[in-house]
């Protein structure tokens, strides 16, 4: 059993806090949301009045938070952790960030001896609430090794990605995909449904041939072709619209900053951006599905 101070119980947080405690560890919480604390305590952890506190005697602590800002705050502001925490202490950032913050905030920690990987997830919320999530760590093989005493309650599949920083690059190169190919499967589905063709017949033809993809077999963006999908429950219930689009434009950071070609990951940086001022922000990212239906001449 290991003592773990966990900040941030939002969406993720919160289920994953709670399958540590199913794990046997003790767990202490923080969120600035006095709501998600009673969750939490419900769930059998113990809280915390302040980041710091559910730190003390910690030997492991993680944060699961929105974005860099917050991140860098909670270590490295007025408050932070750095000023606190005994050498030695493993911290996980589970957040979706920069992986130029991740690295900020990792070289800054390890500086006063305190370990630190970048391990954000895949596997929404579905996945938090069942402890199946994909970590994908960055950071030294010792320190990965360390961690998944307390990731394996929370996850099904721990990768390395290579060193600090790793860890966040993987993740926005699988979210750049997951975007593309959803924007590409709703194209095609649009495009056969605006010749009359049924969205369901449509969908097991490509599934078994050249098009198949997790968004069209697993994830089917058009309504009524699955019964547990986002889109057959007014898009509601999955990964935001605002995520992805954050996560895209992650991603664009990380493209300019190496120089690498990354196009479509623009496009759909623009159609995700575009669709969430259109109002769309709050829904599932398969909505993007409705932003390529057919305008009917
Ligand atoms: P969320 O907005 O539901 O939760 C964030 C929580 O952090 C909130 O409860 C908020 O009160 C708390 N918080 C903010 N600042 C704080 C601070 N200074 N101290 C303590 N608590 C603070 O977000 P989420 O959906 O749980 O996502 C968390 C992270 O996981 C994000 O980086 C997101 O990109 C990533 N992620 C989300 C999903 C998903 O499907 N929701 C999937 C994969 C990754």
């Amino acid at each position: 059993m290991a003592t773990v101070g966990f900040i941030g119980l939002g969406n993720m947080g919160g289920p994953m806090a709670a399958n540590l405690v199913k794990g046997g560890h003790q767990v202490t919480v923080f969120d600035l949301s006095a709501a998600a604390l009673t969750a939490a305590a419900a769930a059998g952890c113990a809280t915390a009045s302040s980041a710091s506190q559910a730190a003390e005697q910690a030997e492991f602590v993680i944060t699961m938070l929105p974005a860099d800002a917050h991140v860098k705050g909670v270590y490295l502001g007025e408050q932070g952790l750095i000023n606190q925490l005994p050498e030695n202490t493993l911290v996980i950032d589970c957040s979706t960030i920069s992986s130029a913050t991740a690295v900020e905030v990792g070289t800054a920690l390890q500086q006063r001896g305190i370990e630190f990987i970048d391990a954000p997830v895949s596997g929404g919320v579905g996945g938090a609430k069942a402890g199946t999530l994909t970590f994908i760590c960055g950071g030294s093989e010792a320190a990965v090794t360390r961690a998944q005493a307390v990731l394996q309650p929370m996850g099904k599949n721990i990768f390395r990605a290579g060193e600090l920083g790793a860890g966040q690059i993987a993740k926005i190169c699988n979210n750049m995909l997951l975007s593309v190919l959803m924007v590409g499967t709703s194209e095609a589905l649009q495009l056969g449904i605006a010749h009359g063709l049924d969205a369901a017949v449509l969908s097991e033809i490509m599934s078994k041939s050249s098009g198949s993809n997790w968004t069209l077999d697993v994830y089917n963006p058009c309504p009524g072709v699955m019964d547990n999908v986002p889109s057959s429950h007014d898009y509601q219930g999955g990964f935001l619209v605002d995520l992805m689009s954050k996560d895209l434009g992650l991603a664009q950071q990380a493209a300019l900053a190496s120089g690498a070609a990354t196009p479509m990951g623009a496009l759909t940086h623009n159609l995700y951006r575009s669709w969430s001022q259109l109002g769309h922000g709050r829904e599932d990212f398969s909505s993007i599905f409705n932003f390529v239906k057919a305008n009917k001449k």
